[in-house]
């Protein structure tokens, strides 16, 4: 994991770290913390313990033998982060930082959430390991997704709905900073995708590289060899910079991320801060943030990880957008051929995969990181395809 790691959290201009002095001091104390126990045998062993009896890691790396043959070119395989507990990717990255959180001594957890994917996720680790959890959540978006709020409060956390801004992601962000500040003592802040200031970036990559490292060990095991490129929806980009990392050094080996067409961030964006970091933007005629929107609410964010805008200025990754269309038809075609509903986010990567496939040769393989299940999505699909 030495491609792109530049000092301090810059990944050539994009990362680092902008934020108050205040802030700035506990972010250090945490990139500390995270230096002295990312590598230590027991921490890894304890990471490595609950991924395999909690999360049910490893996964598979299944061929999808019937898409493969419908689509007539490259040979196509799923990593099956969608049969995960709790339906995604989210909860490597979740059970790596509340172990962190211990080894700390924290007693609180805090985290944001847009959809409540990444809100669902830890309060369902702080359940199990039994820590105090508070969820920020735009109160637009407790709205939106009462049930995800429902399920926080089953698992036992306390979800506070933000109203200041607007009440959005960013609003909760901002208001599970303040509490930090404010309870850094005994309190840890669990953020869930591969952005904000150093050193979360390079922290949940690090959990998440478990992806790549499974996936390459199975396709060697299944293939004897690398696979000729890796696809992977990009939101955050926490699940792609996670499929990508033991990839990054195989220079034989296409990295593809997938935005959606209405949060092209990689494809469109320049160079900015936001929300404490520096990455690439998507900017309004006045230099704001615009909005975004995704059918997919997990995608729904404009900026990206900076080791993403770093991968795309250098050129080692390629990002692509897919359409709203291309999404719900690829959710639909992998959920016949395979019996595999995807989340609508992972719907993005089989989107594209369906357009590169069939432009390769039957001998080359391609790898999709399936980041989720696709069952949160059923509702909403079916009000789309019936209108
Ligand atoms: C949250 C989420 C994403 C987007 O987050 P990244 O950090 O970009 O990976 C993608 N897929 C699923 C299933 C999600 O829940």
């Amino acid at each position: 994991m030495s491609t792109g790691q530049f000092e301090k959290g810059y990944f050539g201009q994009f990362g680092g770290s902008f934020v108050p002095p205040e802030l700035q001091e506990v972010l250090d104390y945490l990139a500390e913390q995270f230096e002295r126990y990312k590598d230590d045998p027991e921490f890894k062993e304890e990471y490595l313990y609950y991924l395999r009896e909690y999360v049910g890691r490893e996964n598979p790396l299944t061929f999808a033998r019937n898409l493969t043959e419908k689509l007539g070119g490259a040979k196509i395989y799923l990593k099956r982060e969608d049969l995960n507990h709790t339906g995604a990717h989210k909860i490597n990255n979740v059970i790596g930082q509340i172990l962190l959180a211990k080894r700390m001594g924290a007693k609180r957890v805090i985290a944001e959430t847009g959809a409540g994917q990444h809100g669902v996720a830890t309060a369902t680790a702080c359940a199990m390991f039994n820590m105090d959890c508070t969820i920020y959540m735009g109160e637009e978006d407790t709205r939106r997704q009462a049930l995800n709020v429902f399920r926080m409060e089953l698992l036992g956390a306390k979800v506070v709905p933000v109203s200041k801004g607007q009440g959005r992601l960013k609003d909760a962000v901002d208001e599970a900073l303040n509490d930090l500040v404010a309870n850094y003592k005994d309190t840890f802040y669990l953020l869930g995708s591969a952005v904000g200031p150093h050193p979360f970036p390079t922290m949940v990559k690090h959990f998440q590289s478990i992806i790549s490292e499974e996936s390459k060990r199975q396709i060697l095991m299944k293939e004897g060899r690398l696979p000729d490129a890796v696809i992977a929806c990009a939101g955050g980009g926490s699940n792609a910079i996670g499929a990508f990392a033991h990839y990054l050094d195989e220079k034989s080996v296409r990295l593809i991320g997938v935005e959606p067409e209405q949060a092209a961030t990689l494809t469109k964006g320049v160079p900015a801060v936001l929300h404490g970091f520096k990455c690439l933007v998507l900017l309004d005629e006045n230099g704001n943030p615009q909005p975004t929107y995704s059918i997919a609410a997990g995608l729904d964010y404009p900026g990206i990880g900076p080791e993403h805008s770093y991968l795309k200025e250098t050129g080692r990754a390629e990002y692509y957008t897919v359409t709203n269309e291309e999404v719900l038809e690829a959710f639909q075609i992998l959920s016949k051929t395979e019996g595999i509903i995807p989340a609508l986010e992972s719907s993005h990567a089989v989107a594209y995969a369906l357009k590169l496939a069939p432009t390769m040769a039957r001998d080359q393989i391609l790898i999709v990181n399936l980041s989720g299940r696709g069952d949160k999505d059923v509702e909403q699909v079916f009000h789309m395809l019936r209108k």
